[in-house]
């Protein structure tokens, strides 16, 4: 079995005037990611995300791993990752290579999948897994001002028993934002906040200390994430949990995030950290030291579905039995037809639980149409 066929579909949509959102550090108007489609001699397709502009992923894919991937057997997948640090050795730690990597590894365990008929969790270890927490990722800044409220009552609505929220925008605002969502939430509900790496540690250890009552499961990006030192000054001062991961990349990083214990909880992004190969490993070194596992999501709904799957396989060691945190996964609640449409069966979190899907590979069917209508780089 060999590799055939290797295609970059850049895909975007549009929020409309007026209509942007975001985080701390300011607002957005456009969504875009890169899917890459990769074929077989024997006609099986695997699907993979770049959590990088199509441009650039494009170019990338083309330089540095269309030769090696073309003729490739999709079971010698794990090698992808060894090569990447010594094959194109200067560039393999670039944050755009390494989302190549994921893309690409993503794909070929997808086809792997779907050639032993297993879904990917089954192949990454751990046991079956029928369902996983989602948590609604909400409460975004919004460019155009919408009740506060309204965005966690929609997630309760929906049946999430767990949410974050945006902050880290201003003392008085953070603890406000906080108030309104528990109280929307209920006390039993899991809370985690997000400060998109917008404070210097005074600042973000002042919100962490005033928001301590609410009962936070996790305080998440609260400085900068190559400000390691300010994460060791914010975990020094506060109880609250510690996660950061969406901004890092391959294993070195995440070493040191879990090694020097900087953090309580690492997310890894699918279509960023490496792919399945180098989020198995991630887990495996942050399980061995009791440090958490909680992907990231802000992708498509390809990139979620690998989240989704990866999520599944983690072990729950040091649990064995009546896990007290269970595995959660995010789901972004914010509107993105790229999440919500491009596949024949989108993922559903309603009711508070995510189906993990059985099907082999990612488990999931690709609606081609649908990513044609968001696909930049058509004719
Ligand atoms: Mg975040």
């Amino acid at each position: 079995m060999e590799v055939t066929k290797i295609e970059t579909i850049p895909i975007a949509t549009k929020l409309p005037e007026g209509r942007g959102m975001g985080d701390s550090r300011g607002f957005g108007r456009t969504r875009e990611t890169t899917l890459l489609r990769i074929e077989t001699d024997d006609g099986t397709i695997g699907w993979g995300e770049a959590f990088a502009p199509g441009r650039i992923a494009a170019a990338t894919v083309d330089e540095l791993f269309r030769e090696t991937v073309l003729g490739m057997d999709p079971f010698d997948v794990e090698s992808l990752a060894d090569r990447s640090y010594t094959d194109p050795y200067h560039f393999g730690g670039s944050v755009f290579v390494q989302s190549c990597v994921s893309a690409i590894d993503v794909a070929l365990w997808d086809i792997i999948g779907k050639t032993v008929d297993r879904p990917v969790h089954r192949l990454l270890g751990g046991e079956e897994c029928r369902t996983l927490t989602p948590y609604a990722s909400t409460m975004y800044f919004t460019e155009a001002n919408r009740s506060l409220d309204r965005p966690i009552r929609d997630a309760v609505e929906e049946g999430f028993t767990a949410a974050k929220i945006k902050i880290g925008s201003g003392f008085q605002d953070d603890v406000e934002r906080v108030r309104i969502a528990r109280e929307i939430l209920g006390d039993d509900a899991t809370l985690m906040v997000d400060m998109n790496g917008n404070y210097r540690p005074r600042q973000a250890v002042k919100t962490a200390k005033a928001i301590a009552q609410y009962d936070i499961t996790w305080i998440e990006e609260p400085v900068p994430p190559e400000n390691e030192s300010g994460y060791r000054e914010v975990k020094s001062r506060i109880d609250t949990p510690i996660a950061a991961g969406e901004a890092h990349y391959g294993r070195f990083a995440f070493k040191r995030l879990i090694d020097d214990r900087v953090v309580d909880i690492v997310q890894p992004n699918l279509g960023r950290c490496g792919g399945f190969s180098e989020a198995r490993l991630i887990a495996d070194m942050a399980t061995t030291e009791n440090v958490a596992v909680r992907p990231h999501v802000w992708n498509s709904g390809i990139g979620m579905a690998a989240a989704v799957q990866f999520a599944a396989s983690v072990s729950s060691y040091p649990h064995t039995r009546n896990v007290p945190e269970p595995m959660m996964v995010e789901f972004d609640r914010s509107e993105n037809p790229l999440r919500s449409e491009i596949l024949e069966t989108p993922l559903d979190p309603s009711g508070g639980v995510l189906d993990v899907p059985q099907g082999p590979g990612l488990g999931v069917s690709v609606d081609r149409n649908a990513v044609e209508r968001y696909r930049t780089n058509r004719g």
